[in-house]
């Protein structure tokens, strides 16, 4: 029997109150990662929601990491990595953006994919929408399309989704 993605993400999905700081419930993801179908099945519902739609998928440091990996060996595509400020050689756009606790930045290398490539960005986890929106913008930066965004877990009463814009946004799970 197959048992679908959002069930296993259910099944292992571990939460921890007042992490990194009080006040937030962190969402732990990685005995999704840590079981070997589970894996498998998230990473085939995201690249299967976008299918022939994209040119390239951009995972979000760190955990974006392993779901780009995954989706961009399935699907045969491109992959960026978009990282956290400081760390990318070269030419970089850097976007600065509050988190759900504390801010951040984020940065893309320029000129790695053709003009007008097709992107789907990946995360882990969905909370105010900030990460995804500042990734968003590194890619209309450098010259490519956002065609839509995929994570494993909402946190939909933060409706993250809201400072996201127009592309489409697929959840497995929404909590
Ligand atoms: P945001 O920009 O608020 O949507 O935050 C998304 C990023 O922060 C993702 O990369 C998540 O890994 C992480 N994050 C934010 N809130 C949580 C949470 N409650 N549990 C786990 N990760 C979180």
């Amino acid at each position: 029997m197959i048992i679908p993605a959002a069930q296993h993400v259910h099944t292992l999905l571990a939460s921890y109150p007042d992490f990194p700081q009080p006040g937030i419930l962190f969402r732990d993801l990685n005995p999704v990662f840590a079981d070997a179908v589970a894996f498998r099945a998230i990473i085939d519902d995201l690249s299967e929601r976008y299918r022939g739609q994209f040119d390239a998928v951009a995972g979000i440091e760190a955990r974006g990491f392993l779901l780009a990996a995954g989706i961009g060996y399935a699907a045969q595509c491109a992959v960026l990595a978009v990282r956290k400020g400081g760390k990318l050689p070269g030419t970089v756009l850097t976007e600065e953006y509050d988190l759900e606790y504390g801010s951040a930045r984020l940065e893309l290398e320029v000129g790695q994919l053709p003009a007008g490539s097709r992107v789907l960005i990946v995360d882990d986890v969905l909370a105010t929408g900030g990460t995804v929106a500042a990734t968003a913008r590194l890619i209309e930066r450098a010259g490519y399309l956002t065609i839509g965004v995929g994570v494993v877990l909402e946190l939909a009463e933060l409706d993250g989704r809201s400072r996201i814009g127009d592309a489409p946004v697929h959840t497995i799970v929404s909590v």
